[in-house]
């Protein structure tokens, strides 16, 4: 595989933005070499600038769930921006846009729409603390919510509710408020909701996890958290910016049937453009700027543009039958690749939930950041390069998901398998 003009592009980016990537996951850190460079992608298939074509299980880390460039999305988006990209000041898109969310997320009455999932969340939990006028949050040890400082935090083992700081830069006093519990452990939430009684304003959770690999919540697990929050009068917030409009239209809450108090949106919701989200009750919404008192703004938040992809993007995903079909292929793909490796005698489990699958190369279950970090992640790194090799893009760590759109089609799968077959760690 001819890899010039990547290898040209990253030695200058390295000088000019740092590891020549401007979102750490890009980097190969975690598997060895440098990242392909993109030029062009269309459906389930994505151009390096070095014209190798890949089957793409990226999809911009989710987004793409209708595969990449999708027609209507495209044509919304450039329709939008003739008109304009921005104007500071209220459009109709806005409107429309908002009425969609609020029609698929059970638990949204309200939404206010930001830039990133990282916006989302840190203002989920301004609000929170806003509503309750308690300091202290309580996240799950492998769970990501953006770049916020409060919630660069994970357990190191045995330190689980003292706050161990994963970034340089964190101030000690946010990590000091920031609680963390074991994904998949309702007793391991009640112990330190106990310990903290009428301090914690909010508890966070992927309700599918996402970033520790694909984790998905044991039974009773949601339905605990969200009977434990209420009894201690804190509020669960439901980061679905990974799970939102992918693995049902209103998400995992409609999914598993459990009504956080707060949602966060990000990735699909912006059709490919950076929005993000997040809502409530009309109650606790009234909490936001300008109608409350908590403070929240954003000068490109809602533009037209994005708004207008949101909207094309939400009404694709309303046609009837598509989350059937992005499960059918999920579970095409899954069981396919499984049976590759039980023939070859390659130990591997595959975690998955609509639209989403991580494996994991282990004959033991995955149901928290422990088990997915006893993994043999030198397996996954052969893997990918394997795959990169024979002409598939995958998640650059074994942390992540693969992504499936409604673009990949039964043949890209079977041609998944073959290369996967090709690809198997010695
Ligand atoms: C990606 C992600 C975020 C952060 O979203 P950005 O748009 O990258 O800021 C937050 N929460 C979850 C669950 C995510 O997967």
């Amino acid at each position: 595989m001819l890899r010039a003009k990547s290898a040209q592009l990253i030695s200058e980016a390295k000088a000019l933005i740092p590891g020549g990537v401007n979102s750490p996951a890009r980097a190969w850190g975690s598997v060895g070499g440098d990242p392909l460079f993109f030029k062009r992608a269309s459906g389930s298939r994505i151009w390096d600038v070095d014209d190798n074509e890949l089957i793409d299980y990226v999809c911009s880390w989710g987004p793409m769930i209708l595969g990449h460039a999708h027609p209507a999305v495209i044509d919304a988006a450039i329709d939008a921006a003739r008109l304009g990209t921005s104007f500071g000041a209220p459009t109709e898109l806005e409107v429309e846009m908002a009425r969609r969310v609020v029609d698929a997320v059970s638990s949204i009455e309200v939404v206010r729409f930001v830039n990133s999932g990282t916006e989302a969340t840190m203002s989920a939990l301004r609000l929170a603390r806003a509503k309750t006028g308690r300091d202290k949050i309580l996240k799950f040890n492998g769970g990501y919510h953006g770049h916020e400082d409060a919630l660069l935090v994970e357990a190191g083992s045995g330190l689980a509710n003292q706050g161990i700081a994963s970034s340089a830069g964190v101030h000690p006093d946010y990590a000091a408020a920031t609680l963390v519990a074991d994904y998949n452990n309702v007793d391991s939430v009640r112990a330190l909701l106990e310990a903290n009684k009428g301090e914690v304003a909010a508890v966070i959770v992927e309700p599918i996890g996402g970033n520790m690999g694909v984790v998905t919540p044991v039974a009773g697990f949601l339905e605990g958290l969200r009977d434990l929050t209420t009894e201690h009068g804190v509020l669960l917030i439901f980061d679905e910016v990974i799970s939102g409009f992918r693995v049902a239209l209103g998400g995992a809450q409609s999914a598993y049937g459990v009504t956080p108090d707060i949602t966060c949106l990000g990735k699909i919701v912006g059709g490919g453009f950076p929005v993000g989200a997040y809502g409530a009750s009309a109650e606790i919404m009234s909490e936001v700027a300008p109608l409350g008192p908590m403070y929240q703004a954003g000068t490109l938040s809602g533009n037209p543009v994005a708004m207008a992809a949101g909207i094309a993007t939400i009404d694709e995903l309303s046609k009837s039958g598509v989350y059937e079909g992005l499960q059918a292929k999920t579970d095409k793909l899954a069981d396919g690749v499984l049976d590759v490796f039980r023939k070859s005698g390659v130990p591997a489990v595959i975690n998955r939930a609509c639209g989403l699958m991580t494996v994991f190369f282990t004959n033991n279950e995955v149901t928290d950041m422990d088990s997915a970090s006893a993994t043999d992640r030198e397996a996954f790194g052969a893997f990918f390069h394997g795959m990169v090799d024979n002409g598939v893009y995958l998640p650059p760590s074994q942390f992540e998901a693969w992504f499936v759109s409604t673009a990949h089609t039964d043949a890209d799968i079977d041609l998944t398998l073959d290369r996967v077959a090709k690809s198997l760690p010695s």
